[in-house]
């Protein structure tokens, strides 16, 4: 498993120059920090050699975790790992394949479906309106503020949802 911190860091309370000055620099969080070793103690009983954490995104009541490569051993059998890790976190956890941006926003708002992406033009700015079927709106776990961050965070731009 690769984590934003090296593989020193992984393993020690303090974190060294490099991981340090990153830090310093806002290219890595707390929580960056604490998933990082936290998955890291996991791959001792878990198989995750082959899943790689990204990068997380603190969205208040939710982390959102942007992995690469197998997420399936972290969502576990009827999501019983993903129970575990949010129970061991202590905030409920997103976990987002890294990839196409369409599938990016769809491992977000499941098990709503994703009618459609479009984007807006306004005053030479770009912004993105998500939108998802009406009948689908009990199924979005999150709150509309979690969720307009959450896709934000994914889309790099202002984000509106719209159900339709
Ligand atoms: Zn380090």
């Amino acid at each position: 498993m690769r984590a934003p911190i090296c593989a020193d860091c992984l393993k020690t309370e303090d974190l060294c120059k490099e991981c340090s000055e990153r830090k310093e620099k806002g290219e890595l969080s707390d929580l960056d920090v604490n998933v990082s070793r936290y998955l890291y103690k996991l791959e001792k009983t878990l198989f995750i050699s082959n899943t790689d954490l990204v990068k997380t995104h603190d969205l208040g009541d939710f982390a959102l975790l942007i992995v690469d490569g197998n997420i399936a051993p972290l969502i576990g059998k009827q999501g019983r790992m993903i129970k575990q890790i949010s129970m061991d976190l202590g905030r409920k956890v997103r976990i987002v394949a890294k990839g196409d941006v369409r599938n990016m926003v769809q491992d977000i708002i499941s098990p709503a479906r994703l009618y459609g992406i479009n984007v807006l033009f306004k005053d030479g700015s770009e912004s993105y309106t998500v939108v998802i079927p009406d009948s689908d709106k009990k199924k979005v776990i999150m709150s509309d503020d979690t969720l307009r961050k959450a896709l934000s965070t994914i889309l790099d731009k202002e984000v509106t949802v719209r159900y339709s």
